[in-house]
């Protein structure tokens, strides 16, 4: 139970401190409770704390549109606002799915993801999610997608070659391609490389169709660029953001969208996207959302992964030699390795984990994969203890 959460700490109801190594589920950039985003709040509160956004808005969130615009992949210059990633995936799939009905290509209602992906937990995105655990119970509720496996050894390049070998055959019914730019989170923190990236964004420009990046989990610096797409030097025509895009803080997520998609909905009442939530562009989350790219201006939170980020490498680079350790690996500011063979079923991690909670860090594993996701200001000196915590609760748990 935590009842304080403060900088790098989180505080139980007895007073116990633990060092936040999960970064509230990968979601807090800036640490917790930012003096900028408390007063942020505080501020947006005397004005307003929530205004609906039909036939109505408000400033917070038509500002936060052209400023999240300003710093996104180029060509997307579109917003659609919702709560969370889930909702963010959501819109992505309907946006791509009504273009095609609607302009001329009523047979491309297919997607295409990879398998191990996870894009969220409502029903559409969940269908082009491909990990069993959060799947199988729901498995006739949702739609046919076709899943590249990742799985054995050169996984994603293999997947990468099916979706080209698909995209080159069958193109003509597929509506889009969704991906987690360069980590696949939930499926335990699988990283595949820029290249195959670049390939797939090639291989959807030349089928016409569209390539969605699912970055609600890589954006906003996570991996060591404000986007993951841009490492591949590449500019998706959808892109979902959420968890880092309100610094943890509040629900709030978006779609981003490319002017050619937009203006696809253009044309009268019948060719609107039907889809808003109660709270969407809530000013709120707005107001944190704003703050959160002034604060990365301002404090240079980008060159700060860029300083912290080899540190996180370093320190895991050298778990290799822990006994029972394998497949240890980093990019930006996620670290992870594997402390057995039975993934998200496994349970040496939850060992590790408790080692971690009696040492003063709260790790969250995926299973048997043991990882860091810190907030991205972290001083060097608690990175230094949560790495340290995490070496120690691994050699102690060896077998
Ligand atoms: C967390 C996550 C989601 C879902 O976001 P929620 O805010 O939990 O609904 C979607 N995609 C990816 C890649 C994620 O990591």
């Amino acid at each position: 139970m935590i009842a304080h959460a403060f900088g790098s700490h989180l505080e139980d109801l007895n007073g116990r401190k633990f060092i936040d190594g999960n970064g509230s589920w990968w979601s807090n950039p800036l640490g917790h409770r930012h003096p900028r985003l408390v007063k942020a709040l505080h501020d947006q509160s005397a004005r307003a704390l929530h205004v609906a956004s039909s036939l109505i808005a408000n400033p917070e969130t038509a500002l936060l549109a052209e400023e999240v615009v300003a710093v996104a992949p180029r060509g997307l210059s579109r917003v659609h606002f919702s709560d969370d990633g889930s909702t963010a995936v959501e819109v992505a799939i309907k946006i791509a799915f009504q273009y095609w009905k609607q302009n001329g290509a009523k047979k491309r209602t297919r997607f295409i993801s990879l398998g191990g992906a996870f894009h969220g937990d409502t029903l559409g995105a969940v269908s082009v999610g491909g990990v069993p655990t959060f799947k199988s119970a729901f498995n006739e509720l949702t739609f046919e997608v076709f899943h590249a496996s990742v799985e054995g050894s050169n996984g994603f390049e293999r997947a990468i070659e099916a979706i080209e070998s698909e995209l080159r055959d069958r193109a003509d019914d597929v509506a889009g391609v969704i991906v987690e730019p360069l980590i696949q989170g939930a499926a335990g923190m699988r990283m595949w490389s820029t290249v195959l990236l670049r390939r797939l964004r090639d291989a959807t420009t030349r089928a016409d169709t569209f390539l969605i990046a699912d970055e609600v989990f890589t954006g906003y610096g996570r991996t060591g660029s404000m986007w993951a797409c841009e490492q591949a030097n590449v500019s998706p025509d959808l892109l979902c953001v959420a968890k880092c895009f309100s610094g943890g803080v509040l629900p709030m997520a978006a779609t981003l969208a490319t002017d050619r998609l937009y203006d696809g909905f253009r044309g009268g009442k019948d060719r609107a996207l039907m889809h808003g939530h109660t709270f969407s562009g809530h000013p709120l989350g707005a107001a944190i959302a704003r703050e959160v790219l002034s604060i990365y201006r301002d404090e240079k939170i980008l060159e700060q992964v860029g300083q912290k980020a080899p540190r996180l490498a370093r320190a895991f680079d050298a778990m290799r030699e822990l006994p029972g350790v394998s497949n240890v690996r980093s990019l930006g500011m996620v670290a992870a390795l594997e402390v057995g063979t039975d993934g998200y079923a496994g349970r040496r991690g939850w060992a590790v984990y408790e080692e971690a909670l009696k040492l003063g860090a709260f790790l969250r594993p995926l299973g048997d994969t043991v990882y860091v996701t810190p907030h991205f200001n972290m001083p060097d000196d608690t990175l230094d203890e949560l790495l340290a915590i995490v070496r120690e609760s691994i050699s102690r748990t060896a077998r």
